[in-house]
């Protein structure tokens, strides 16, 4: 199966990191979407300088529009991940129900972009087939409800970590990682941890970042 990146954002005001959705070209599901950057008016969040393009224009990059999007996975509810998601209103939404929970808690303007009337939530409840081939897997810890997607692919599963590991260094080194300039990377560090030592005990042969532009093979 192939996966696709989009370059959805830029975030100027934190390490000017990109912020990137993926679709996974699915033969038989159609296009499913990993998260949907960051939603408009972007003034909602201006503290974050962000430089956002719309998902359909990245997606006609690919020859894709929103309407090829059969289902959406975000992997969880900040507001760079869910921000567009009622471009796809016509998609079920796959989310973890305790991340669903934080995320209306918490409020806010990512709460305003996910939290649409229309919005079709399927609840997960921990690791769970999506499709064919692919699955998300819980790794709790950059928030409560987080979740990574494996996809099969040759030679093995790859993944989109979401905001596991911001980036390829912080996913290689782990718990010796510099978070210094990274706020936000755990709400849990414990939980933090154990997940990203699970994802490698899993040994992907690709690693996809929502925030790094690199991808790492093991
Ligand atoms: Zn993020």
């Amino acid at each position: 199966m192939e996966i696709v990146r989009l370059h959805l954002a830029r975030l100027d005001a934190f390490n000017q990191i990109p912020v990137h959705g993926f679709v996974i070209k699915h033969p038989r599901a159609g296009a499913i979407l990993v998260d949907t950057g960051v939603g408009w008016p972007t003034e909602l969040v201006k503290e974050w300088k962000v430089v956002n393009r719309h998902a359909a224009d990245a997606l006609a990059e690919h020859d894709l529009s929103p309407a090829d999007v059969k289902i959406v996975i975000n992997s969880h509810l900040h507001f760079d991940h869910c921000g567009q998601n009622a471009v796809f209103k016509h998609a079920p939404f796959y989310i973890q129900r305790s991340e669903l929970d934080r995320a209306r808690k918490e409020g806010g303007v990512a709460a305003q972009w996910f939290d649409f009337a229309e919005a079709r939530f399927e609840l997960l409840d921990g690791d769970s087939d999506i499709a064919e081939g692919v699955r998300v897997v819980t790794t709790p810890g950059h928030t409560v409800g987080h979740q990574s997607v494996f996809v099969d692919t040759d030679g093995g599963a790859s993944v989109m970590i979401g905001d596991a590991a911001y980036t390829s260094d912080i996913y290689r080194d782990v718990d010796k990682a510099d978070l210094s300039t990274w706020p936000g990377q755990h709400a849990n560090r414990r939980d933090w941890t154990r997940s990203l030592k699970k994802v490698h005990k899993m040994r992907p042969r690709a690693i996809h970042f929502c925030h790094d532009t690199r991808v790492l093979g093991s």
